[in-house]
């Protein structure tokens, strides 16, 4: 049994769309595989130490929310990116969370929020909010593809870096500017997306992609491969999300 170490950042400011069942869904699938979750809070007094988490977790927030925290967050940006990119700790940031990952968000009023400079990426916020369902298809390992699914509402546009990669391709819906075609920002094991929902019921590969990464930082070694799970409530709930993302999702 290994004991995955999870910093879950700003939960009481950044939980919109219930993000927090993502943590469920990690706990559940560990369990399920003989590992603990072991999740600590960590809050607007609490440090960020590198090497104390083998995973760190970022939810949704409103522009209110988002400009409570981005502050006291890009104030520890530097053991953050040191846990991440220098110590191979595993990210998982969701929407607003996304959003103040990358290097600032101006919000729907012009509010500037000074972001973490993890993930290549910068964000500003349109007038009309992207809000509806989403179908990517994405390859984080060479040639093993998978769609992901999931839910989106957002006025930001986030424009990657060139030559950053993304999450995935967007088959329905908006993604991260309604124009470039793209989702989301994968770095190494980082990943920064829109989709809420929350996003891991309805995508238990990228749970257990997110789980392998944790464990491969826990342990020392490479992701290990996870034995399956029956998933076929799971499924249908992909299959459902899925057909809504191409019946009507991308419309403002
Ligand atoms: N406030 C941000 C935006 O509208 C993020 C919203 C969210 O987390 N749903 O772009």
């Amino acid at each position: 049994m290994t004991t995955i170490r999870v910093g879950h950042l700003y939960p009481d400011y950044l939980n919109i769309y219930a993000d927090r069942g993502n943590i469920a869904v990690l706990a559940r699938r560990a369990a399920a595989r003989g590992h603990r979750l072991d999740v600590t809070e960590l809050g607007m007094n609490d440090a960020i130490e590198p090497g104390m988490h083998d995973l760190y977790y970022v939810g949704g927030g409103q522009d209110r929310e988002q400009l409570l925290v981005a502050e006291n967050l890009a104030a520890k940006a530097e053991p953050l990116r040191d846990a991440v990119l220098a110590g191979g700790a595993a990210l998982l940031a969701v929407c607003g969370g996304y959003q103040l990952l990358g290097r600032g968000y101006r919000g729907f009023h012009g509010e500037d929020m000074p972001g973490v400079g993890l993930l290549p990426l910068e964000t500003v916020a349109g007038t009309k909010r992207m809000i509806g369902d989403v179908l990517l298809e994405c390859e984080l390992e060479p040639g093993v593809r998978h769609t992901l699914a999931g839910f989106e509402n957002h006025a930001g546009r986030t424009r990657l870096d060139p030559g950053a990669e993304p999450l995935g391709r967007v088959v329905a819906g908006f993604g991260n500017d309604g124009e470039s075609g793209y989702e989301g920002c994968r770095l190494g094991r980082a990943i920064g997306t829109y989709l809420h929902g929350p996003l891991l019921p309805r995508n238990p590969w990228l749970a257990d992609w997110v789980l392998a990464q944790a464990l491969a930082h826990r342990t020392g070694g490479e992701p290990p491969e996870l034995a399956p799970l029956p998933d076929a409530l799971e499924a249908l709930a992909h299959r459902v999300s899925a057909a809504r993302a191409k019946a009507r999702g991308g419309r403002l």
